[in-house]
């Protein structure tokens, strides 16, 4: 009997093919790693690359450790620990399954494993080549198991070619770093880049992790989101509506503490914010779904991330309404509320209060539109005042221009302050109510904005520099906005890992915690971002001025209030604030007289 044709491929040869479906980049082998080292019971996982993986991806946890005889069983295709048979691919406790993460690693690079159980005298080495078994020794190492993984598609030199550029890999393994972090937040990781430490993340709870990934600011800009019933417990944090962002950024549904994507849930989400955020408007979510693994089916694909419940109806439903309650109840809450515009006063008409009107349009884009100019010029202000606030244009085109006009030191004011938060002016027999903290807002806005490399804000040198902390994401921005900030009369420079030293602040910053300004202004920075049409020294100006500036509840004296007023005239437009606000109301001469001839 001749030879037949069919031959069975060697197993180095059949892992690399298998090899394909589970590795296709860096960021694979990050995943499959961190997973089995959260399986294995780890506290602390950390992540060491350089050249975003490529060269090195290194793993250590301090979790069970294998003997010897699992140390070298693991790189076996279906090796696993975690399931017995078929049925147990719905138990979804642990993360791997398939036993075939290792086995496709081991086939496409240089890999060294250094193992060891907490009860081990010693430890184990096991180097692997191309899947090619090299040598297995005693060693010393911590309890807990550290993967070495050298030179991945070293013998494959098309999928080695295939590798985007190294901030391309780094990002894909940041992203699902983020995935295992967000739902372990009682595991502590750390990712070290060319021997930078890039990412910490003690343990804590929810909100901790996601601070320390994105920054003190998010925890204003969320609210919990909480709903258990039976079938399906939901919990987890959504953006407020006016904290959405103009990128569908930081959008996590985890199923069973697995991270997925879900086009219907991602649809469950917007439902539930209907009405309230414009289409251009996206929220941040952080949606952790718990159920029976029974209810659910995870696509199993090595490379899938998708999933379907038994019944989707109630999900969505349950899923929406979570999210409306959610918002529901942080709108009812009156801290949120302590910037309204509207607060002036509740117009009253014919004794009869009436609910001011919040204008608030989700499609107005603050930065692009400078606030437009009313073209009705025989309107009766007085009325329309009365008629509700949502008139946004209750000045006359009149006024409004000879007041941009005013440029001048000599127009004296004899200023009454209302409230602890309006300034109120005669001028020219027209009554002026002047917004304090927008007022000053726009003063230091024009002056910061006026500055440049040549003609730098001064800055007043501090005698004991102070130190400054910042969160990764703040850092990064940081540094590449010191050129600018030094111009704006900020003498800061990089400290160390992820501080800062400041040496010297705006000349008339004195008295203010330069630490918290900075903290407030990068935050504020990063939201004017989001519109990416404000240049950088615009809008370090803007965020500036907005975190430095006057508050309401601040109360001024005579003198204040009328230097306040006269930098306010000399601003280039004294009637708005960078962002399109209004500065000052009038009320006209005319219609104060109108209104009494009745
Ligand atoms: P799976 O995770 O699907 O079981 P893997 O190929 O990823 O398959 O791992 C194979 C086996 O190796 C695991 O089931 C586990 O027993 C063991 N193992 C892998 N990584 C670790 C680790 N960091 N600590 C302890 N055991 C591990
Ligand atoms: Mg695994």
């Amino acid at each position: 009997m001749s030879e037949g044709k069919i031959a069975l491929l060697p197993d180095h040869v059949a892992n690399q093919i298998a090899a394909g479906e589970v590795v296709q980049r860096p960021a694979s082998v990050a995943k499959e790693l961190i997973e089995n080292a959260i399986d294995a019971g780890a506290t602390r996982i950390t992540l060491i690359i350089k050249d975003a993986g490529k060269t090195l991806l290194q793993v250590n946890d301090n979790g069970s450790g294998m003997n010897p005889f699992d140390a070298r069983l693991c790189f076996e295709r279906h090796a696993t620990s975690k399931i017995a048979n078929a049925d147990d691919l719905f138990r979804l406790a642990t993360k791997g399954f398939r036993g075939e993460a290792l086995a496709s690693i081991a086939a496409v690079a240089q890999v060294e494993l250094k193992t060891k159980r907490a009860e081990d005298a010693v430890g184990q080495k096991v180097v692997i080549e191309g899947g090619k078994f090299i040598v297995q020794e005693e060693c010393q190492t911590p309890t807990g198991t550290s993967f070495i993984i050298k030179n991945l598609f070293y013998n494959i030199p098309a999928r080695r070619n295939f590798l985007k550029n190294d901030q391309v890999e780094q990002k894909h393994i940041l992203e699902e770093v983020e995935r295992i972090a967000i739902p372990h937040t009682s595991v502590h990781f750390i990712v070290n880049s060319n021997g930078n430490e890039i990412l910490n993340l003690p343990a804590g709870n929810l909100m901790q992790r996601l601070k320390s990934l994105l920054g003190s600011y998010i925890q204003k800009e969320l609210v919990p989101v909480e709903e258990s019933t039976p079938y399906v417990k939901i919990a987890g944090y959504v953006s407020l509506p006016e904290c959405t962002i103009k990128q569908r950024k930081e959008q996590f549904f985890f199923v069973n503490n697995r991270f997925i994507r879900s086009a219907f849930l991602n649809h469950a989400i917007y439902e539930g914010y209907k009405d309230l955020i414009g289409p251009q408007s996206h929220p941040r979510f952080f949606i952790f779904l718990d159920l029976n693994p029974s209810e659910i089916d995870i696509n199993i694909h090595p490379t899938k991330t998708e999933v379907k419940f038994t019944d989707d109806k109630t999900v969505y439903m349950l899923l929406s309404s979570a999210i409306k309650r959610a918002l529901g109840k942080a709108n009812a809450s009156p801290s949120l509320n302590f910037e309204n515009e509207m607060s002036f006063a509740a117009p009253v008409q014919n004794g009869q209060p009436k609910a001011p009107f919040i204008g608030y349009n989700p499609s107005y884009n603050p930065f692009s539109n400078p606030a437009p100019a009313d073209t009705r010029t025989n309107k009766a202000h007085w009325e329309s005042m009365f008629e509700g606030f949502q008139n946004k244009q209750d000045t006359s085109e009149v006024i409004q221009q000879e007041l941009s006009s005013i440029k001048s030191e000599s127009v004296e004011f004899s200023p009454i302050q209302l409230n602890n938060k309006y300034i109120i002016a005669v001028w020219q027999q027209n009554v002026l109510i002047v917004d304090q903290q927008r007022a000053h807002e726009r003063v230091l806005y024009e002056h910061y904005l006026k500055s440049n490399l040549q003609h730098p804000v001064a800055s007043q040198q501090k005698l004991f520099p102070d130190q400054v902390e910042l969160s990764v994401h703040d850092f990064t921005l940081v540094k590449e906005l010191i050129p600018e900030l030094k111009t704006l009369g900020f003498d800061i420079d990089v400290f160390g890992k992820n501080s800062l030293v400041v040496n010297g602040a705006p000349a008339d910053m004195e008295g203010f915690n330069i630490p918290e300004i900075l903290e407030g202004i990068l935050e504020t920075f990063r939201l004017n971002t989001i519109d990416a049409k404000v240049e950088k020294h615009d809008n370090l100006s803007r965020a500036i001025a907005r975190n430095t500036c006057i508050r309401y509840g601040k109360s001024l004296d005579t003198t204040e209030m009328k230097a306040l007023l006269q930098s306010l005239f000399a601003c280039e437009n004294p009637l708005y604030t960078a962002n399109g606000k209004h500065v000052m109301m009038t009320v006209e001469n005319t219609e104060i007289e109108k209104f009494f001839r009745k």
